[in-house]
This record gives structure tokens, C-alpha cells and sequence, in this order.
């Protein structure tokens, strides 16, 4: 059956046809047949060059033979135990090994239940309500950081979704990106603040890039106002290299939350942080936390072939930076917009200077975007479908399919 006509029945069946509102691509998705290495194929028949890659889990690619392999040989061994496994000390020994901040750890199953539960526990630590984010950032679709969250908001103040409780979101302050200044007189003004959350590395309107020094001065301030640092590192975690974002600035984090690539492509996410302040999580302290597939075997398999074979090859982060850098030299020149890249992480932007944060993301000429991003389609490249969201590359991708993406961005961008 077409994609076309799979959608038509989806529609009457889920909200927008579709799981999760992005992939609601007009007049209707592309239905994935299945998927390999770098490439995906549709039911209509079209090999797709994949580069939103599941929206950042899967750095080496689809199916890559390791992780199917370790998620075959936990299959054989049963998915679901309710009692802990060895797996689970494996991935936490990997984890806290590559981050100094983290030295105690909770699997949960995706990054919104982890960013939830950390900024629970920085409450619970601190004793006091209100949390700081950034305009713009995305931490996971659960209330109280579902304000001015990516592209949806517009309105400040107000939630980006009906059935937010108001009062909730009164706790939720909100500061621009790269601008300390604005950060040190909010918590000057507000001595009851647990914790500032961000992404080191925005990765949920962007790639937007921290400017030199505002994540050292991030740490300062709310150091010294007893504020908690939460590093949002879902995307960033081993994808901007071992150590994630806290290793390539140097920025300790109190609480870290994790999800995405830790999985190897199943569902995971995971807090952690320094020692003191893990203990709290019950059943050692009293700020409750549960889940039924939590630290899911199969999960923790992907997750802990996926690192390994990282750590293995280290290399690939150096691959990944040259091939968009590849992509940037044919981008570069073009006459709208402008490129930005992070290691693996790209995006070109319809606003003549890359954007610094939510406000000039948002100046972005989102209709040229689209007419880009379908010309890519057409030319065989599968984008996320916003500009408001970040490209991936893959381990898996070659010399080849890189140089087909940079022709692409060449033909489109110049059309
Ligand atoms: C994807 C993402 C989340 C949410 O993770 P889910 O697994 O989709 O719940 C949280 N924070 C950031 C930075 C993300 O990119």
C-alpha cells in the first residue's frame, strides 16, 4: 500500500495520522518500508539518504550490525525482567567513566521522564520551586518545561499547550540564550530558583552554538546564587563526542539528563549527577521516581554496544566533523541563509547570520526553508522537516552519500 493511502487510514485512527506531531509532513509522510545503514526506503519505492536518523539516536546508522546483534542476543535472553540486571551496571560504568560531573545515574525510558525527574530532584535538593530555562529550549512534551519549548510558542508567558496548569508554568522562568547578564539579574531578583536547565548546544531550533565563554559563565552564576546546573545532554551526549557537551566545554553540570543516543535506537533516557545529590532519588532519599521499563534490557543492550563501539572507533567524530564541513564549503556561498555546524550536527538557516538564540531564530524565512526542503527530498535527502530542527549525519554514511548531500545542498540552495 502507497504512503498516500496508508495515511488516509491513519488519520481516522491517530491524532494527525501520525505518533509524534513532527512527522505530520503535508499533504501527507513518507511511510518507511525499512531502513539501513544511512538509507531509508519508503513503500512508494524511494531509497531516501537519511540524515534526521530517528531526530539524533542513531550515530552509527540504521541497524548497524554490532548493535543488532547485541539487541539479538538480549532478545534470545527475554526483554523484561522487573528485577535488575547486569546490563544495567554496565551502561551506568560506561556513562559516569566518560562524564567527571556524574558519578551516580537512573535509567528512565525517554528523555522527557529524565529532564522530569531531574528538575524534581533539583527541587527536592534545593527546596525551592521555580526553574529556569531558555527561551527556545526543548527538554521533553511534559509541563513544566513546555514553554516557549522550540518552534511552538510565540506568546510569553504562556504555555505552548492547552491543558497546562498556569500556576505550574508560574514556576518556569525563562531566559534568552548567550546572554549571561540576563540569567545573573534573574536570580538576583528571585533568591526561591532550584535549578537552570538548558542545552549546551541547542539543538531543538538549531544547532544554535554557545558563544565563547557562556557556558563557563552559565556554572559562575549559578554557583554562586546555589542554583543547580542541569545540562540538558540528550542530543549532545556522545554526539558532539565522548563526554558529551561537558567534556567539549568544560562545564560540569550538578544533574545531567540523557536519552537518545545512550539507547543505540530503543527508547532510554537517564539522569544523573554528583553523588550528594543522586542520593536523594528514591529509594535512597525521598524524591520519588519509578518506571515499569526502566533500565529495559533490550535498551541497555543497544545502548551499551552503541558506546563501546564508539569508544572503539573514535575516529568517527573526526569523519563526522570533516563531512559537514564538506557540506559547509558547498553551503557557505550560497545567496540566502546561512550554515551552522557542530561535529556531527548541521542546519542551514533562512536568516542571513546564524542565529544566537530563539528570537533571531524565529526571524527565519520558514517558507524558503520549506521550498528547500522539499527540493532535498526530491533530490533524495531526507531533512527533518523544520527549520526549526537539527540535522544528523551517521557513521554509516559514506564518502558518497556525503558528496550526493553536498551536491544537493548545491542545487537546492542555488535553484
Ligand atoms: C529529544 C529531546 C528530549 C526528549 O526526549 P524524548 O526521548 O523524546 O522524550 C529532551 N531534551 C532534549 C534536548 C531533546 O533533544
Amino acid at each position: 500500500m502507497k504512503s498516500s493511502d496508508l495515511f488516509s487510514r491513519a488519520k481516522t485512527l491517530m491524532p494527525g495520522g501520525v505518533s509524534s506531531p513532527v512527522r505530520a509532513i503535508k499533504p501527507y509522510p513518507f511511510y518507511v518500508e525499512r531502513a539501513a545503514g544511512s538509507h531509508l526506503m519508503t513503500v512508494d519505492g524511494v531509497d531516501l539518504i537519511d540524515c534526521c536518523l530517528g531526530y539524533g539516536p542513531l550515530i552509527l546508522g540504521h541497524a548497524h550490525p554490532v548493535v543488532r546483534e547485541a539487541i539479538e542476543r538480549q532478545i534470545e535472553k527475554g526483554w523484561l525482567y522487573g528485577t535488575p540486571s547486569p546490563l544495567e551496571i554496565d551502561l551506568a560504568e560506561i556513562i559516569t567513566g566518560d562524564h567527571p560531573g556524574i558519578d551516580m545515574i537512573r535509567f528512565v525510558s525517554s528523555g522527557s521522564e529524565a529532564t522530569m525527574a531531574a528538575i524534581r530532584l533539583a527541587r527536592g535538593y534545593t527546596g525551592k520551586q521555580d526553574i529556569i530555562k531558555v527561551e527556545g529550549g526543548f527538554h521533553g512534551a511534559h509541563d513544566a518545561v513546555l514553554v516557549k519549548a522550540g518552534s511552538g510558542a510565540t506568546t510569553l508567558g504562556v504555555p505552548d499547550s492547552a491543558g497546562v496548569v498556569a500556576d505550574l508554568v508560574a514556576h518556569t522562568r525563562q531566559v534568552p540564550y548567550n546572554d549571561p547578564e540576563a540569567l545573573e539579574t534573574m536570580l538576583a531578583r528571585n533568591d526561591d530558583v532550584a535549578a537552570f536547565i538548558l542545552e549546551p548546544i541547542m539543538g531543538n531550533v538549531g544547532p544554535v552554538l554557545p558563544e565563547d565563554g557562556y557556558l563557563a559563565d552559565v556554572r559562575e552564576i549559578t554557583a554562586a546564587h546555589d542554583v543547580l546546573l542541569i545540562l540538558d545532554e540528550v542530543i549532545t551526549g556522545y554526539r558532539v563526542g565522548i563526554g558529551g557537551a561537558e567534556v567539549l566545554y568544560g562545564v560540569k553540570p550538578d544533574i545531567a539528563t540523557f536519552g537518545k543516543i545512550i539507547g543505540g535506537g530503543l527508547p532510554i533516557g537517564a539522569f544523573g549527577g554528583r553523588r550528594e545529590i543522586m542520593e536523594l532519588v528514591a529509594p535512597s532519599g525521598p524524591v520519588y521516581q519509578a518506571g515499569t521499563f526502566s533500565g529495559n534490557p533490550a535498551s541497555l543492550a543497544a545502548g551499551s554496544a552503541t558506546l563501546r563501539y564508539l569508544h572503539d572507533h573514535l575516529e568517527i567524530y573526526r569523519r563526522l566533523d570533516d563531512a559537514t564541513r564538506a557540506i559547509e564549503e558547498v553551503a557557505v556561498d550560497a545567496r540566502q541563509g546561512s550554515f551552522v555546524r557542530a561535529g556531527s550536527l548541521f542546519k542551514h538557516f533562512f536568516r542571513g547570520e546564524p542565529p544566537r538564540n530563539y528570537r533571531e531564530v524565529r526571524e527565519c524565512d520558514t517558507e524558503a526553508f520549506l521550498r528547500f526542503w522539499k527540493a532535498m527530498l526530491d533530490a533524495g535527502i531526507f531533512l527533518p522537516p523544520a527549520q526549526f530542527e537539527t540535522n544528523f549525519l551517521s557513521a554509516a554514511h559514506s564518502k558518497q552519500d556525503i558528496e550526493q548531500i553536498a551536491d544537493a545542498y548545491g542545487s537546492c540552495l542555488f535553484a
